[in-house]
């Protein structure tokens, strides 16, 4: 769809995959239009640059490219003429209340069984007792004045009709007492000014649309369409969250989870896809659609994020596995063996140490057997083994060969063959087809590892 949509993390720590998923349904959702990265920087304190660095990386992993970039510490000014525009409309006003009033006024209405709410105290001061209060060196923080006995109304494109009483919005902070904005008014300014079409966001950000509605009626400017998906669970069964470090992107792409699989997954959580295959960026946009998205919570389940993972190894070029194996690969694996080497374990390999293990298997002379793999070993007959040498040998590295000659000078057959000799030549039970694990070791490796 050729909507014109954003990110707009705030780089306050890493990115996770429900940080991720909201970045991919925005891009899914612009894929033939804008997608633009908005850095939410706003609260200079928290914000650091090497997550702005970090969460640019991750996203482009992804795949999950962008037009057009903005932040927002490089907008105050603008900001400022539309501070300046309420306060003139006395739509917004000072405000000179400290933290711990707010806070004792929060708790006596809870105690009367009351919503908090702004009470009202700063409101109506005159021009003179501000001037007064500025006149001590008291900073105000600057408060939107919502419009009194208001339905603030708007169609969520997940969750349908929204209604929000204004009275129960309570005159909210735009701009704090150091002077820097406040999120509800510069994510929704920048929005209209950027010419947002669609903003999907997480379900967390439902109630602070009808205040960003008003800011941007108050300004006459444009109102996006939102769409609020709802958040993805941890294991835990609590939503994710950077600061308990959940399922950070940057911690799953170094553990070897491909961004093909990650995007697959992540498309299907919240958002239902009719077809099962592995689709790439191009299909998943071409099927995205905003009737598809759910309201359902959606938990993370590895289990899930595994089959992808396989699915995007059975489909992933010689090449890019070769990159994703790594360093230890890359030594151990002699350059002529690579894709014989990669086609041989790919239906067998989740996590690229899982291909360091098999080319330590493969072409390192010692081997660490599995206690399964030495049972099956103590449970045949040595003799299994001196014919197996004497076969493979005479079969000059023809595996047909090696299992026919096998089979009639040992006696053995099915389970009872082929068993012990992977579990002698791969010291473990499981793994890639033997043919191949064969041809990849060599024949002198193989009867090294025969002999008992
Ligand atoms: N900076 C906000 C956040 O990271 C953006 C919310 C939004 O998408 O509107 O939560």
């Amino acid at each position: 769809m050729n909507h014109k949509t954003r990110f707009a993390p705030s780089p306050t720590g890493l990115i996770h995959i429900g940080n991720a998923r909201t970045a991919l349904f925005n891009a899914l959702s612009a894929y033939k239009g804008v997608f633009l990265l908005r850095i939410e920087n706003t609260d200079l304190e928290r914000s650091k640059d090497t997550y702005i660095q970090q969460l640019k990386l991750d996203l482009k992993s992804l795949g999950l490219l962008w037009q057009q970039e903005e932040k927002q510490s490089d907008r105050f000014d603008i900001y400022a003429k539309y501070y300046q525009q309420l306060e003139q409309q006395d739509l917004a006003y000072p405000c000179f209340c400290t933290p711990e009033e707010l806070a004792l006024s929060r708790k006596l209405q809870r105690a009367s069984g009351k919503a908090p709410r702004y009470a009202g105290t700063c409101t109506h001061l005159s021009e003179a007792e501000t001037a007064a209060k500025l006149d001590k060196g008291l900073k105000p923080t600057l408060r939107f004045r919502v419009p009194r006995g208001q339905n603030v109304e708007f169609n969520d494109l997940v969750r349908g009709t929204q209604q929000f009483a204004s009275y129960d919005l309570g005159d909210f902070i735009i701009r704090r007492a150091d002077g820097t904005p406040a999120f509800f008014f510069c994510n929704a300014v920048d929005d209209a000014l950027m010419e947002v079409s669609h903003v999907f966001r997480g379900e967390d950000h439902l109630t602070n649309t009808p205040r960003q509605i008003l800011i941007l009626q108050a300004l006459n400017l444009p109102i996006p369409e939102y769409g609020h998906i709802s958040l993805i669970l941890g294991n835990d069964g609590l939503p994710l969250s950077k600061r308990n470090g959940s399922q950070n992107i940057q911690g799953m792409i170094n553990d070897g989870w491909l961004a093909t699989a990650l995007v697959n997954y992540l498309a299907r959580l919240g958002h239902t896809y009719t077809d099962d295959n592995l689709l790439s960026l191009e299909q998943l946009a071409e099927q995205f659609s905003i009737e598809r998205l759910g309201r359902a919570p959606a938990r993370f389940d590895e289990q899930q994020l595994r089959h992808w993972q396989q699915s995007a190894i059975i489909k992933a070029s010689t090449e890019e596995l070769w990159q994703w194996m790594g360093e230890q690969v890359h030594q151990l694996v002699p350059e002529t063996a690579r894709d014989e080497f990669i086609n041989a374990i790919r239906p067998n390999i989740t996590f690229p140490k899982q291909a360091v293990e098999w080319a330590n298997t493969l072409f390192i002379d010692e081997i660490v057997r599995q206690p399964e793999a030495q049972t099956v070993i103590d449970n045949t007959e040595k003799k299994f083994f001196n014919h197996a040498i004497t076969a493979l040998e005479a079969s000059q590295g023809d595996y047909k060969e090696l299992i026919k000659q096998l089979k009639q000078t040992s006696g053995a057959k099915g389970k009872k063959l082929f068993m012990p000799l992977r579990a002698a030549l791969t010291g473990a039970t499981h793994g890639p087809e033997l043919a191949s694990l064969l041809s990849l070791m060599g024949t002198e490796l193989a009867k090294m590892r025969l002999r008992f």
